[in-house]
């Protein structure tokens, strides 16, 4: 494990700093659980280890990246806030964070957010701001806001140390399990991704990480195979997944550490969350079940092989609550 140099994409973060973002994380909350369940076994036809991110309290391993990010800010940072934009899991992280913190939080979502969604924002006391009908008219507004306040302006998916926070459930995964065979990584910005490449590079260089996205919002992806920075239709149902354009940060490391990158439709993700509720009594999201997704949909390429799917989130929306049973 000594050298653990992985220049990936020559970018500006490395190994060194999951680690030192582990340190911050574990100080506020402790690994999830890495389990295996017989059923899913049975289901994906080879071993599947599922890490648990949907325990985490705001459902989703996103908490990580926020976590990370505050600490790293200065107490005068702090104290003139964050201003971001999102639909829900980066939202409710930040919004975490920023109230362990003590720091002020203001979240842009576009008009049409789930309410629950927006109702877990401001329960952790931030301020949710409605605009628009899109993430561009949100991003847009959080950059006038920001501009305005002096608040330090969030980007999702640009971010170094939301990506060195995220990074740390790769680096909990792989410290348990060096010997895996393959990780499967849902992505929308590629945060998650691409943080798992920089681990695997240091931890476990045998252990492929493979992408997936669903086929209604292919834009990392497609970002990915032309190692362009790509803008696609974004129809996915399917929160977290859903981006209309590649994150240049994220498409760099994943260009130089990403095994592959496959596609899924909504309708195997939906799939994928009820085994996930009936095999593995887990809540997924849609998100949160779309590695497993990837992994029922190419047997041929799984087969044999030891395999960990990130159960990235729980925050399923009333319409993946209706159709959990079908
Ligand atoms: C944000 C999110 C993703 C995608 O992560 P990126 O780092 O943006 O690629 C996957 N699953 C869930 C539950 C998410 O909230």
């Amino acid at each position: 494990m000594g050298a653990a140099r992985p220049t990936i994409g020559g970018m500006e973060l490395t190994f060194a700093d999951i680690r030192a973002a582990h340190d911050v994380v574990r100080r506020h909350l402790p690994p999830t659980p890495l389990w295996s369940y017989p059923l899913l076994d049975r289901a994906a036809g080879t071993p599947v280890l599922v890490k648990h991110e949907n325990t985490q309290p705001v459902g989703a391993f996103k908490v990580r990246g926020g976590l990370t990010l505050l600490a790293a800010m200065t107490e005068a940072e702090r104290a003139r806030g964050t201003v971001t934009w999102s639909t829900g899991n980066h939202a409710q992280s930040l919004a975490y964070a920023s109230h362990r913190y003590d720091a002020p939080c203001t979240v842009v979502m576009p008009g049409g957010t789930d309410q629950g969604r927006v109702d877990a924002v401001e329960a952790w006391g931030a301020r949710a701001v409605p605009a628009g009908s899109t993430l561009e008219d949100a991003q847009r507004r959080a950059e006038e806001l920001a501009g305005t306040s002096g608040a330090r302006l969030v980007s999702p998916g640009d971010t170094p140390e939301l990506l060195a926070g995220v990074g740390t459930l790769y680096l909990e995964i792989l410290t348990d399990r060096p010997g895996l065979d393959v990780i499967v990584v849902p992505v929308g910005s590629g945060t998650g991704a691409a943080a798992a490449c920089l681990v695997a590079a240091a931890l476990a260089p045998g252990c492929a990480v493979i992408g997936v996205q669903s086929a209604a919002s292919p834009a990392a992806h497609d970002s990915w195979r032309a190692g362009d920075l790509l803008s696609r239709p974004n129809r996915t149902t399917v929160a977290g997944l859903a981006t209309g354009r590649g994150f240049a940060l994220p498409q760099r490391v994943m260009r130089a550490g990403l095994a592959d990158f496959l596609l899924v439709t909504d309708e195997e993700i939906g799939a994928a969350r009820r085994l996930l509720a009936t095999a593995a009594h887990t809540l997924a999201e849609g998100a949160g079940a779309a590695g497993l997704a990837a992994v029922l949909s190419r047997p041929d390429l799984f087969a044999g092989r030891s395999v960990a799917v990130v159960c990235t989130g729980g925050n399923a929306v009333p319409a993946e609550l209706e159709t959990l049973v079908v």
